[in-house]
């Protein structure tokens, strides 16, 4: 019984790329002591205002960057991403985004003045103001973890909230790293923490807190709404995606073809917003399969050993190896051609082969399910018609991508698409536009990060009604009398009864 207690006491962080052991870190016992503490100090930090809290976000800032090696040697080492993926992604993202919701927030949080149409509410004075929520709980996934558990809390902060972060188990050095980077920054102790644990951690934060902003898969998506329904806590959900990519055949291939390696395999394919099935147009079909396999037959693997030592890092989540080669074989049982890769690769560390699938159609996972791994499987479309229909045939609408010279059909075909996000001649980039609201349709998400609405999440819209200037006794007021009734009665008919023919 005792080892049972002491082994759960710890998680044991695993290099994914080496499969040594990074670290222990001692699990969360009290995730409501943690929200207790956040909830004592986060009236300091609202009082503050934004430019006392911009100041520590800037300093954050600014210590990221000082201790950007540290940083990147944490997340490659628990993720086994590559180094650029951790500091041109993950290092730069939240540079950009402590630099931007610092300057941003007071903007996006200012009270706005609101004139009424309404005649019976004329001459008062009506304001739209934005309260924090308290304490926000932010739950991440294993795949970025500084963009998006860290990533998430930083609006929040900037708010005026106190947050605590649970990363995912997999993946909790970074967000203790940068817990301790916020407060060598200034940012007073309880604002920013890390609660350590799997699903039952989770559970006992989305108890506790007055917001919950959840990134992870879409089935876990559905029990965090669930879990806070109980207490009715809102909540912000980022979830699984199966971003499709349309290339015409009047696209740049050459172009389209890179795009389609990069953002299939950046990240090893571990990336929501991406992309993770592409339809082509049978004139240029044969040419960019060709591009795609020739191309992704030459990116490096293996375990990253600083900038430019390999493309394409590990597999992060165990289990998650398993699922790219059950689509991968389920796709070649029924008829898919695999052009490269397609096993997992041999040797130390959780490596799948970046693989190129030709010939799959929607009766394969591969396309249909989210794979979450570096594969890019293409399909031959007739027309634009069917890519479209193809693209929007699935549960998720993250992203998607269109590629074509002729950029205002690209647009027209864009806004045809379900997604939240649609680039033309590009991929998943709108996620660098902190000022773009990022947000999944239908199985993919329910609200947003970024732009205004990625904050007033954040907060509790408050409307102010001021009647400075008023008799003792308004006309509707008690008591009510036929005289006063028929000739408001008159009012509503006269304002409201013309027009609508
Ligand atoms: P996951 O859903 O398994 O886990 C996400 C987090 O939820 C983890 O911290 C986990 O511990 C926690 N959790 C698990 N069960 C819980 C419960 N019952 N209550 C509360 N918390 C619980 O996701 P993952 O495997 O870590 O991440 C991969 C998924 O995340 C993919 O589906 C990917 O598309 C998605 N993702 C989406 C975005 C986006 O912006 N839309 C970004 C990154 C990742």
């Amino acid at each position: 019984m005792a080892t049972v207690e002491q082994a759960q006491a710890t998680i044991a962080v695993e290099n994914p790329a080496t499969g040594e052991l990074v670290r222990e870190v001692p699990l969360t016992a009290d995730v409501g002591a943690l929200v207790e503490r956040a909830r004592a100090v986060q009236p300091a930090w609202e009082a503050l205002g934004y430019q006392g809290r911009a100041r520590v976000l800037l300093r954050a800032r600014r210590w990221l960057i000082e201790h950007a090696e540290e940083v990147v040697a944490t997340i490659v080492s628990e993720t086994g991403k590559t180094d650029e993926d951790a500091r041109l992604v993950e290092l730069a993202y939240g540079a950009n985004a402590l630099g931007f919701w610092a300057r941003k927030a007071p903007k996006y949080l200012a009270d706005e003045k609101v004139r009424t149409g309404n005649p019976f509410v004329l001459g008062r004075k009506l304001v739209v103001r934005y309260r924090p929520v308290g304490v926000v709980g932010v739950i991440g996934p294993w795949n970025y973890p500084l963009v998006n558990s860290v990533g998430d809390a930083i609006p929040a902060l900037a708010a005026g909230n106190a947050v605590v972060v649970k990363p995912s188990e997999v993946t909790p050095l970074t967000s203790l790293l940068i817990e301790r980077g916020l407060l060598e920054s200034g940012l007073p102790e309880g604002l920013y923490q890390t609660a350590i644990g799997g699903p039952p951690t989770g559970e006992a934060l989305i108890d506790a807190v007055d917001m919950v902003m959840f990134t992870g898969s879409t089935r876990t998506g559905r029990k965090v709404m669930e879990r806070a329904a109980r207490t009715l806590t809102p909540v912000s959900l980022e979830l699984g995606g199966k971003d499709p990519m349309i290339v015409l055949a009047d696209a740049d291939v050459e172009r389209a073809a890179n795009a389609a390696v990069y953002y299939s395999m950046q990240n090893g394919g571990q990336t929501c917003i991406s992309i993770e099935r592409a339809y082509v147009e049978a004139p240029v079909y044969d040419e960019f399969v060709a591009k795609v396999a020739a191309k992704v037959a030459k990116l490096r693997q293996g375990p990253p050993a600083g900038p430019g030592s390999i493309d394409v890092g590990a597999m992060t989540f165990p289990p998650q190896l398993d699922v790219v080669a059950r689509h991968v074989q389920q796709a070649r049982d029924a008829g898919a051609r695999v052009l490269t890769g397609g096993r997992e690769r041999p040797g130390a560390g959780r490596f799948y082969e970046p693989t190129v699938l030709a010939d799959v159609d929607h009766s394969m996972a591969a396309m249909t399910e989210e794979t979450f791994g570096p594969t890019l499987p293409v399909m031959k479309v007739a027309d634009a018609d069917e890519a479209v229909r193809l693209a929007n045939d699935s549960p998720y609408g993250l992203g998607a991508a269109v590629f074509t010279r002729d950029v205002a059909r690209g647009e027209a075909i864009a806004s045809r698409i379900e997604a939240g996000a649609v680039c033309v001649n590009d991929a998943a980039l709108n996620y660098l536009a902190l000022e773009l609201p990022m947000g999944g349709w239908k199985e993919s998400g329910l609200g947003v990060r970024h732009g205004a609405g990625g904050i007033r999440k954040y907060t509790r819209s408050q409307a102010l009604l001021v009647t400075r200037f008023a008799p003792k006794r308004e006309i509707h007021y008690f008591p009510y009398s036929a005289r006063v009734t028929k000739l408001l009665d008159r009012g509503v008919k006269l304002f409201y009864g013309r027009g609508g023919s």
